[in-house]
Protein backbone atom coordinates (compact mmCIF):
# COMPACT_ATOMS: atom_id res chain seq x y z
CA UNK A 1 0.00 0.00 0.00
CA UNK A 2 0.96 3.50 -0.70
CA UNK A 3 -0.23 5.65 2.24
CA UNK A 4 -0.28 9.69 1.45
CA UNK A 5 0.36 11.63 4.93
CA UNK A 6 -0.55 15.13 4.93
CA UNK A 7 1.53 15.90 8.12
CA UNK A 8 0.94 18.91 10.63
CA UNK A 9 4.09 20.19 12.43
CA UNK A 10 4.41 21.02 15.96
CA UNK A 11 5.89 24.40 15.97
CA UNK A 12 3.85 28.02 15.08
CA UNK A 13 5.42 30.04 13.19
CA UNK A 14 5.83 32.71 10.64
CA UNK A 15 8.33 35.10 9.33
CA UNK A 16 5.61 36.59 6.85
CA UNK A 17 2.66 38.83 8.71
CA UNK A 18 -0.33 38.09 6.10
CA UNK A 19 -3.45 39.83 7.87
CA UNK A 20 -5.66 36.98 7.24
CA UNK A 21 -3.21 34.54 8.92
CA UNK A 22 -3.45 33.10 12.34
CA UNK A 23 0.13 32.05 12.17
CA UNK A 24 1.42 35.32 12.38
CA UNK A 25 1.47 36.15 15.87
CA UNK A 26 3.31 33.19 17.13
CA UNK A 27 7.01 33.32 18.56
CA UNK A 28 9.70 31.17 18.60
CA UNK A 29 11.84 29.91 21.59
CA UNK A 30 14.32 27.18 21.82
CA UNK A 31 11.85 24.91 24.38
CA UNK A 32 9.51 24.75 20.61
CA UNK A 33 11.91 24.14 18.77
CA UNK A 34 13.43 21.64 20.82
CA UNK A 35 9.65 19.89 20.94
CA UNK A 36 9.34 20.25 17.45
CA UNK A 37 13.00 18.32 16.52
CA UNK A 38 11.29 15.77 19.12
CA UNK A 39 8.27 15.11 17.23
CA UNK A 40 9.51 15.07 14.28
CA UNK A 41 12.16 12.48 14.82
CA UNK A 42 9.38 10.16 15.93
CA UNK A 43 7.43 10.76 12.86
CA UNK A 44 11.00 10.20 10.96
CA UNK A 45 11.58 6.55 13.13
CA UNK A 46 8.20 5.60 12.36
CA UNK A 47 8.34 6.02 8.41
CA UNK A 48 12.46 4.65 8.78
CA UNK A 49 10.47 1.29 10.50
CA UNK A 50 7.22 0.79 7.86
CA UNK A 51 7.36 -1.81 5.37
CA UNK A 52 4.80 0.55 3.58
CA UNK A 53 5.49 3.19 0.98
CA UNK A 54 4.29 6.58 1.71
CA UNK A 55 4.09 10.36 -0.21
CA UNK A 56 4.17 12.87 2.69
CA UNK A 57 2.73 16.49 2.50
CA UNK A 58 3.77 18.53 4.79
CA UNK A 59 1.36 21.77 6.03
CA UNK A 60 3.30 23.67 7.95
CA UNK A 61 1.73 25.40 11.27
CA UNK A 62 3.35 28.62 9.41
CA UNK A 63 6.95 28.82 7.80
CA UNK A 64 9.05 25.80 8.99
CA UNK A 65 12.05 25.59 6.12
CA UNK A 66 13.58 29.00 7.82
CA UNK A 67 14.60 26.71 10.50
CA UNK A 68 17.64 24.15 10.04
CA UNK A 69 16.02 21.40 11.79
CA UNK A 70 13.14 21.63 9.41
CA UNK A 71 15.15 21.57 6.18
CA UNK A 72 17.21 18.61 7.95
CA UNK A 73 14.20 16.73 8.62
CA UNK A 74 13.44 17.21 4.70
CA UNK A 75 16.90 15.69 3.66
CA UNK A 76 16.85 12.69 5.74
CA UNK A 77 13.26 11.85 4.80
CA UNK A 78 14.48 12.13 0.94
CA UNK A 79 16.67 9.45 1.69
CA UNK A 80 14.58 6.52 2.95
CA UNK A 81 13.84 4.43 0.54
CA UNK A 82 10.04 3.52 1.00
CA UNK A 83 8.84 7.49 0.59
CA UNK A 84 8.16 7.99 -2.38
CA UNK A 85 7.17 12.01 -2.70
CA UNK A 86 7.60 14.87 -0.35
CA UNK A 87 5.76 17.91 -0.93
CA UNK A 88 6.46 20.86 1.35
CA UNK A 89 4.38 24.25 1.55
CA UNK A 90 6.51 26.76 1.85
CA UNK A 91 6.59 30.90 0.78
CA UNK A 92 10.27 30.33 -0.18
CA UNK A 93 12.01 32.65 1.83
CA UNK A 94 14.69 30.26 2.90
CA UNK A 95 18.39 29.95 1.59
CA UNK A 96 17.80 27.45 -1.08
CA UNK A 97 21.42 25.78 -0.38
CA UNK A 98 19.62 22.86 1.34
CA UNK A 99 17.78 21.57 -1.99
CA UNK A 100 21.76 20.62 -2.58
CA UNK A 101 21.23 17.59 -0.36
CA UNK A 102 18.05 16.20 -1.74
CA UNK A 103 16.81 14.11 -4.15
CA UNK A 104 15.14 16.35 -6.72
CA UNK A 105 12.71 13.87 -8.45
CA UNK A 106 10.95 13.27 -5.02
CA UNK A 107 11.00 16.76 -3.18
CA UNK A 108 8.65 19.18 -4.65
CA UNK A 109 7.35 22.40 -3.35
CA UNK A 110 4.08 23.92 -2.84
CA UNK A 111 5.28 28.09 -2.84
CA UNK A 112 3.02 30.47 -2.28
CA UNK A 113 3.45 34.22 -3.32
CA UNK A 114 1.98 36.68 -0.73
CA UNK A 115 2.30 40.02 -2.74
CA UNK A 116 2.27 42.40 0.28
CA UNK A 117 5.18 40.44 1.91
CA UNK A 118 7.98 39.92 -0.90
CA UNK A 119 9.01 41.96 -3.82
CA UNK A 120 8.41 40.25 -7.04
CA UNK A 121 11.82 40.62 -8.32
CA UNK A 122 13.25 38.98 -5.45
CA UNK A 123 10.45 36.13 -5.51
CA UNK A 124 11.48 35.34 -8.97
CA UNK A 125 15.05 35.18 -8.49
CA UNK A 126 14.58 32.43 -6.05
CA UNK A 127 12.13 31.08 -8.73
CA UNK A 128 15.15 31.14 -11.28
CA UNK A 129 17.23 29.30 -8.27
CA UNK A 130 14.91 26.27 -8.17
CA UNK A 131 14.34 26.33 -12.37
CA UNK A 132 18.50 25.84 -12.07
CA UNK A 133 18.60 23.14 -9.55
CA UNK A 134 15.44 21.35 -11.77
CA UNK A 135 12.89 21.24 -8.49
CA UNK A 136 9.91 20.65 -9.09
CA UNK A 137 6.90 22.70 -7.93
CA UNK A 138 4.07 25.03 -8.52
CA UNK A 139 3.18 28.46 -7.20
CA UNK A 140 0.29 29.53 -6.01
CA UNK A 141 -1.50 33.17 -4.68
CA UNK A 142 -4.82 34.03 -3.20
CA UNK A 143 -7.37 35.37 -5.77
CA UNK A 144 -8.61 38.22 -4.00
CA UNK A 145 -8.94 41.29 -5.55
CA UNK A 146 -6.00 43.44 -4.17
CA UNK A 147 -3.61 40.91 -5.22
CA UNK A 148 -4.71 41.00 -8.91
CA UNK A 149 -2.06 43.66 -10.00
CA UNK A 150 0.53 41.15 -8.70
CA UNK A 151 -0.90 38.27 -10.09
CA UNK A 152 -0.87 39.60 -13.49
CA UNK A 153 2.50 40.37 -13.08
CA UNK A 154 3.82 37.66 -11.60
CA UNK A 155 1.99 35.46 -14.68
CA UNK A 156 3.95 37.64 -16.60
CA UNK A 157 7.46 37.38 -15.30
CA UNK A 158 6.70 33.15 -15.12
CA UNK A 159 6.03 33.18 -19.15
CA UNK A 160 9.13 34.65 -19.51
CA UNK A 161 11.04 31.95 -17.87
CA UNK A 162 9.01 29.49 -19.52
CA UNK A 163 9.46 30.77 -22.57
CA UNK A 164 13.48 31.20 -22.50
CA UNK A 165 14.28 28.61 -20.03
CA UNK A 166 11.60 25.89 -21.79
CA UNK A 167 9.59 25.22 -18.31
CA UNK A 168 6.10 24.71 -17.61
CA UNK A 169 5.60 26.76 -14.69
CA UNK A 170 2.24 26.40 -13.09
CA UNK A 171 0.75 29.31 -11.28
CA UNK A 172 -2.51 28.17 -9.73
CA UNK A 173 -5.20 31.00 -7.98
CA UNK A 174 -6.97 29.89 -4.49
CA UNK A 175 -10.61 31.16 -5.20
CA UNK A 176 -11.80 33.44 -2.82
CA UNK A 177 -14.86 32.01 -1.64
CA UNK A 178 -15.47 33.08 1.90
CA UNK A 179 -17.68 36.12 0.16
CA UNK A 180 -20.94 34.71 -1.86
CA UNK A 181 -20.64 35.97 -5.64
CA UNK A 182 -17.76 37.52 -4.80
CA UNK A 183 -16.06 37.35 -8.30
CA UNK A 184 -17.59 39.55 -11.51
CA UNK A 185 -17.96 37.64 -14.73
CA UNK A 186 -14.79 39.27 -15.80
CA UNK A 187 -12.52 38.67 -12.76
CA UNK A 188 -13.26 35.36 -13.35
CA UNK A 189 -12.80 35.37 -17.48
CA UNK A 190 -9.28 36.93 -15.88
CA UNK A 191 -8.03 34.76 -13.40
CA UNK A 192 -9.24 31.85 -15.92
CA UNK A 193 -6.14 33.39 -18.26
CA UNK A 194 -3.75 33.30 -14.91
CA UNK A 195 -4.84 29.61 -14.16
CA UNK A 196 -6.17 27.57 -16.83
CA UNK A 197 -7.20 25.04 -13.61
CA UNK A 198 -9.21 28.30 -11.51
CA UNK A 199 -12.36 26.28 -12.13
CA UNK A 200 -11.64 23.24 -10.23
CA UNK A 201 -10.82 25.53 -7.00
CA UNK A 202 -13.66 27.90 -7.35
CA UNK A 203 -15.91 24.89 -7.31
CA UNK A 204 -17.07 23.51 -4.05
CA UNK A 205 -17.37 19.77 -3.83
CA UNK A 206 -21.00 18.38 -1.74
CA UNK A 207 -19.53 15.17 -1.49
CA UNK A 208 -21.13 13.31 1.50
CA UNK A 209 -22.09 9.93 1.87
CA UNK A 210 -20.02 9.67 -1.32
CA UNK A 211 -16.56 7.76 -1.67
CA UNK A 212 -13.15 9.48 -0.52
CA UNK A 213 -9.75 8.22 -0.54
CA UNK A 214 -8.96 9.28 2.89
CA UNK A 215 -9.43 6.79 5.56
CA UNK A 216 -8.19 4.36 3.39
CA UNK A 217 -4.94 5.28 2.02
CA UNK A 218 -4.31 9.10 2.99
CA UNK A 219 -5.17 10.46 6.42
CA UNK A 220 -3.96 13.48 8.31
CA UNK A 221 -1.50 12.74 11.04
CA UNK A 222 -0.91 15.31 13.84
CA UNK A 223 2.88 16.28 15.09
CA UNK A 224 1.93 14.00 17.91
CA UNK A 225 0.84 11.18 16.00
CA UNK A 226 -2.58 11.53 15.96
CA UNK A 227 -4.75 10.47 13.34
CA UNK A 228 -7.21 12.13 11.47
CA UNK A 229 -9.12 11.65 8.14
CA UNK A 230 -8.71 14.68 6.71
CA UNK A 231 -8.57 18.46 7.24
CA UNK A 232 -12.31 19.07 7.93
CA UNK A 233 -12.72 16.12 9.91
CA UNK A 234 -11.64 16.51 13.41
CA UNK A 235 -12.62 12.84 14.73
CA UNK A 236 -9.86 11.18 16.06
CA UNK A 237 -8.94 7.91 14.42
CA UNK A 238 -5.95 6.84 16.47
CA UNK A 239 -2.33 7.03 16.72
CA UNK A 240 0.91 6.79 14.26
CA UNK A 241 2.55 5.55 17.04
CA UNK A 242 -0.14 3.39 19.35
CA UNK A 243 -2.19 2.07 16.30
CA UNK A 244 -1.57 -0.14 13.24
CA UNK A 245 -2.41 2.41 10.03
CA UNK A 246 -3.66 -0.95 8.14
CA UNK A 247 -6.25 -1.62 10.72
CA UNK A 248 -7.44 1.82 10.60
CA UNK A 249 -7.61 1.96 6.71
CA UNK A 250 -10.90 1.36 5.61
CA UNK A 251 -13.00 2.58 2.45
CA UNK A 252 -15.77 5.10 3.91
CA UNK A 253 -18.15 7.82 2.68
CA UNK A 254 -17.39 11.27 2.79
CA UNK A 255 -19.85 12.75 6.08
CA UNK A 256 -19.27 16.61 5.45
CA UNK A 257 -21.66 18.74 3.52
CA UNK A 258 -18.67 20.49 1.62
CA UNK A 259 -15.41 19.92 0.95
CA UNK A 260 -13.63 23.13 -0.10
CA UNK A 261 -10.24 22.41 -0.09
CA UNK A 262 -7.35 20.98 -2.06
CA UNK A 263 -5.66 18.76 0.20
CA UNK A 264 -9.35 17.49 0.42
CA UNK A 265 -11.18 17.36 -2.52
CA UNK A 266 -8.41 15.92 -4.61
CA UNK A 267 -8.94 12.55 -2.73
CA UNK A 268 -12.73 12.49 -4.04
CA UNK A 269 -11.36 9.60 -6.91
CA UNK A 270 -14.52 10.21 -8.93
CA UNK A 271 -12.63 13.81 -9.65
CA UNK A 272 -9.83 12.68 -11.58
CA UNK A 273 -7.57 15.14 -10.45
CA UNK A 274 -4.64 12.90 -11.25
CA UNK A 275 -5.48 13.12 -14.86
CA UNK A 276 -4.96 16.97 -14.82
CA UNK A 277 -2.14 17.28 -12.28
CA UNK A 278 -0.22 14.69 -14.16
CA UNK A 279 2.87 15.55 -12.66
CA UNK A 280 2.17 15.47 -9.21
CA UNK A 281 -1.36 15.68 -7.36
CA UNK A 282 0.08 16.31 -4.12
CA UNK A 283 2.17 19.25 -5.29
CA UNK A 284 -0.75 20.45 -7.59
CA UNK A 285 1.38 20.17 -10.80
CA UNK A 286 -0.07 19.73 -13.90
S1 LIG B 1 3.24 33.17 4.55
FE1 LIG B 1 1.59 31.69 4.93
S2 LIG B 1 1.92 30.98 7.02
FE2 LIG B 1 3.10 32.87 6.77
S3 LIG B 1 1.79 34.55 7.51
FE3 LIG B 1 1.49 34.36 5.28
S4 LIG B 1 -0.26 32.95 5.03
FE4 LIG B 1 0.52 32.72 7.14
S1 LIG C 1 -14.50 14.77 0.41
FE1 LIG C 1 -13.32 16.32 1.55
S2 LIG C 1 -14.43 16.60 3.47
FE2 LIG C 1 -15.12 14.66 2.57
S3 LIG C 1 -13.83 13.09 3.49
FE3 LIG C 1 -12.88 13.69 1.54
S4 LIG C 1 -11.41 15.30 2.09
FE4 LIG C 1 -12.83 15.07 3.83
Amino acid sequence: MIYTLYYRNFLKYCNYTCEYCPFKKFKVSETKIEKEIKYLDMFYKYLKSQKDEFKIFIAPKGESLIFHHFKKFCIDLNKLDNIKEVVIQTNLTTDLKFLDSIDNKKLKLWITYHPTQVNLEKFINKIKILVSKNIDFSIGCVGVKENFNEIKELKLQLDNINLYLGKKIYLWINAYKDEKSYYSKDDIKFLNKIDMYFDINLNNYSNKNKPCATNYNAFMIDANGDIRRCYKDNKKLGNLYVNDLKNLSEIKNCNKNICTCFIGYNNIQNLNLDKVYKKSVLARIP
